[in-house]
């Protein structure tokens, strides 16, 4: 087996050498700074609150499986879990609407929950100061994970199934040789290893490092504090049980002032987020002493009681029984903050064998650990990882300034209600198309992603709103729904069906593959025949080792040796390149990635080649440039590639140039296209088009749990294809004669006005079956539409509910797509 050195004995560290080991990989040393009795890494004084439900489906289940996990580690009779359930609370009426939406996730990723009111809070609570909370949000399987107890669990039997460990010795360095690591350093030597995890919590940047790769978490110090026993606790019966199974009342959380409790015997544990931000370099702490303990460790700061003023106040008013008590002891504690508050899992992009599990909590450290073993020993984690991924970073979020910044920012907002569409404020326009001038022009409202300005819609059309016919007029929204929305959009969709518009395609990932080996490379990795005539696109999925979905893109082969790919995320990107590394070695290939260095405009809609016609002599035909064609045409002298395809289902073509003429493009498309009735449009219109067309966003509505089948993408499949190619043989076990267990649906809803946005529980029958992947208003057809995974069982017809902020809202399984099955609008 592969020789594997995981760096840090905390909670993931050994997780990871368990869950390897239970997969056969035995060659494992765990080499950690601190003593292992007590590491000093940020396990050694968790609190361990484990709440489950989070908007992502892949954290809930990671902890779900953390849950699970510590419920199976004994010693003693006890095991590691204390589940207590866990009650958050309302204590104004937008979070009492906002635990609505979140028992929604509870039904939609399998976790029980309920919803409770007031008198039911006090019921599970009866310390909860009554005239402050309206209600609650009860999940009975939460509560509490023993965390440093876990740690010592899992290294003594880990140790005794042959794993390695080495105590307060830190590693200095990791050797590589040709891209691939080979080892470690430790001051009295090397460890050889194929493979190197660091699980170095905070210390991560540091160990990043070492091989110039940035990570990009943010250590921060967080407030707990412990109150002195409270006189009426002393000396109840639980106190004498063993092991730090000390408390018997639901973990408690006020996220109306960032807030959360457990008990400690007799005593009560608050942990504070209002605080200002306290940002710490972990390299700045020094050497883990050898002799750690509760109050003496790296990971463990001073407290400053000035910051936790407000929370106590607020404490006692909550709990008014700890007026009875002080505060007999606070710290301030370090741990991992993130840009987008994931955690940091997977490959180094640059660098083979270095693998990082970071920022990663108690609560998912099991769930993490696991995934990681998986995609080791097998290629493919059971939960989708993508979200976590290491790679999943654009180079401009990789900065030390923008890290400190949204990390910081995350902090702030961890308890806040936030909106799905809601942007950072900051930093913003890190990265702006050619066009942003002329969008700004026009209005543009812009939402940022990846540190790309994109527009949604446009202020300059609202007054199109006049000239709506009856039935493209927008339904009016729910306060939830129209937030980060405009009205305009449904002006932006009319005309895209009706007349032509444009819509900026710069911030798609763009990729250039070229060299000898380029056709090699991609009828190794995908699933399509890529062998085709230059000048034509093929659509196509990558897999993974067992059939999951890990993208799906668009493959125009423009020459010979040279073809661009259109792909989803910097995941793909890390992907190819690392696969084309490797096959460099005996055919060379390259990947590039072209994105910021070109722009794009899709420029679609009935009257698209009207308005083409007037920019250029080149043949624009269906015989000129058929559907799924590409080919160099110019463009009122600009040079463009010129991609036929639409992401709207209308006719059309993405127009591609080089940033430098990117202004010139859009200025001569926008002047041709105005006596055609063209306007820009933005990506609110282009997101309700583009379900209404059936078009899956990889990551929302599919991913590596899913195979091409259930998730209805197996065009993208060339069943003929004699390579082999990544994912080939898996596939060919999925009997496709049968239907799969799991399909993703299209669903309307009935009343053709109520909104949902994504997430949201289906019930079929009165029980939770499935849930929302995307969800707009389809203007075509006048109705909500969205896009749910569901039994396999329910047919087009079925009907459903989706329970939205509490309510159920009525829906019918459709056949899909909805609009244009035929294609006859994208062949006009
Ligand atoms: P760590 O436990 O920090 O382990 C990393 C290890 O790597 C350390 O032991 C360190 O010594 C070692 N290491 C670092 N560099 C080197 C090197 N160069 N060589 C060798 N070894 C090295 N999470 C929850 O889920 N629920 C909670 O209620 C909760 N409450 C918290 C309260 C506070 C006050 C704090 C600070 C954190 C809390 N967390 C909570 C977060 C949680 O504690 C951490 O996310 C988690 O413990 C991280 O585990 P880890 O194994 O990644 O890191």
């Amino acid at each position: 087996t592969k020789r594997v050195v995981i760096i840090g004995a905390g909670i993931v560290g050994t997780n990871i050498a368990d869950e390897l080991l239970s997969r056969g990989w035995t060659d494992i040393t765990v080499v950690e700074q601190g003593p292992l009795y007590m590491p000093g890494g940020s396990t050694s004084h968790a609190p361990g609150l484990v709440f489950q439900t989070t908007p992502s489906k892949t954290m809930t289940h990671f902890a779900r499986y953390t849950v699970e996990k510590l419920q199976s580690i004994e010693k003693d009779g006890q095991n590691c879990f204390n589940q207590v359930g866990g009650l958050e609370v309302a204590t104004t009426p937008a979070r009492l609407e906002d635990l609505k939406r979140k028992h929604g996730y509870t039904s939609s990723w399998g976790i029980e929950a309920r919803l409770v009111n007031a008198e039911e809070c006090l019921k599970l609570y009866p310390h909860l100061n009554k005239d402050v909370v309206l209600g609650g949000l009860h999940i009975p399987s939460d509560g509490l994970a023993l965390a440093a107890r876990a740690t010592q669990l899992l290294i003594e039997r880990t140790r005794k199934a042959g794993v390695k460990y080495l105590e307060s010795t830190p590693v200095t360095g990791i050797k590589q040789a040709n891209g691939q690591v080979t080892g470690v350093t430790i001051p009295n030597g090397t460890i050889e290893a194929d493979i190197v995890i660091s699980c170095a919590g905070f210390w991560g940047v540091e160990l990043g490092a070492m091989v110039g790769v940035s990570i990009p978490l943010l250590p921060l110090a967080h407030q707990y504090a412990k109150t002195t026993a409270v006189p009426s606790l002393v000396g109840r019966e639980l106190n004498k049980q063993i092991n730090g199974k000390n408390a018997e009342l639901p973990i408690l959380r006020h996220q109306d002032q960032d807030l959360y409790y457990r008990e400690h015997g007799d005593q009560y544990g608050i942990g504070y987020y209002g605080h200002r931000p306290m940002p710490v370099k972990a390299s700045s702490l020094g050497l883990t002493p050898k002799d750690v303990d509760e109050k003496n460790m790296p990971s463990r700061l001073e407290f400053t009681a000035e910051d936790f003023d407000p929370a106590w106040k607020e404490t006692q008013r909550l709990l008014p029984m700890l007026q009875e008590t002080e505060i007999a002891d606070g710290f301030n504690g370090i741990f991992s903050f993130t840009p987008d508050g994931g955690p940091i899992v997977g490959q180094a992009p640059n660098l083979d064998g270095f693998w990082v599990a970071e920022a990663v909590w108690v609560t998912h450290s099991a769930g993490v650990a696991r995934a990681v073993a998986e995609v080791l020993t097998t290629g493919r984690s059971q939960i989708d990882i993508s979200e976590c991924e290491l790679s999943r970073f654009e180079e401009v979020q990789l900065s030390q300034s923008y890290i400190e910044e949204t990390s910081s920012q995350n902090f702030v907002e961890i308890y806040d209600i936030l909106h799905p569409s809601q942007p950072r404020e900051s930093p913003r326009q890190l990265r702006t198309s050619p066009f942003y001038a002329r969008q700004k022009e026009l209005g543009a409202y812009f939402l940022e992603l990846g540190g790309w300005e994109r527009p949604f819609w446009y202020e300059a059309n609202k007054e199109l709103l006049n000239y709506l016919p009856p039935k493209w007029k927008p339904v009016e929204r729910d306060a939830w729904s129209a937030q980060f929305y405009s009205p305009i959009v449904a002006v932006e969709a009319w005309k895209t069906r009706n007349a032509v518009a444009m819509f900026d395609m710069t911030s798609f990932h763009r990729f250039e593959v070229s060299g000898p080996g380029a056709l090699d490379l991609l009828q190794r990795l995908s699933t399509a025949d890529v062998n085709t005539k230059p000048g034509t696109i093929t659509y196509a999925l990558l897999l993974n080792d067992q059939g999951g979905i890990r993208s799906d893109i668009f493959i125009s082969r423009l020459e010979e040796n040279l073809f661009q790919i259109g792909a989803n995320t910097a995941t793909d990107l890390a992907y190819l390149a690392r696969e084309a590394r490797h096959q460099s070695k005996k055919d060379f290939v390259q990947v590039r990635e072209i994105t910021g260095s070109t722009c794009c405009i899709g420029l679609w809609g009935p009257r698209a080649r009207d308005v083409i016609n007037e920019i250029t002599t080149d043949d624009f035909s269906n015989k000129g440039l058929p559907y799924f064609g590409v080919k160099r045409a110019l463009i009122s002298g600009i040079p463009v590639t010129a991609f036929r395809k639409s992401y709207v289902g209308e006719l059309g073509w993405e127009l591609q140039t080089t940033a430098e003429y990117g202004q010139r493009l859009w200025d001569t498309i926008f002047q041709a296209g105005k006596i055609h009735g063209l306007i820009a449009a933005g990506r609110a219109a282009f997101n309700a088009l583009r379900l209404e067309k059936g078009y899956r966003i990889y990551g929302t509505d599919m991913n590596t749990e899913h195979n091409p089948y259930e998730a209805a993408v197996a065009n993208g499949i060339r069943v003929s294809k004699w390579e082999d190619y990544v994912g080939k043989s898996a596939l060919e076990h999925i009997p496709v004669k049968q239907k799969p267990s799991r399909r993703l649906r299209c669903l309307t809803v009935n009343d053709g006005r109520s909104m949902i946005l994504g997430k949201e529980p289906v019930f079929y029958n009165g029980r939770a079956v499935g849930y929302v992947t995307s969800a707009a208003f389809g203007f075509t057809v006048r109705k909500p539409v969205a896009y749910a995974w569901l039994p396999g069982t329910l047919d087009q017809g079925a009907s459903v509910d989706i329970e939205y902020f509490g309510r159920r809202i009525k829906a019918t399984v459709t056949t899909e797509p909805l609009y244009d099955p035929d294609n006859k609008r994208l062949l006009a």
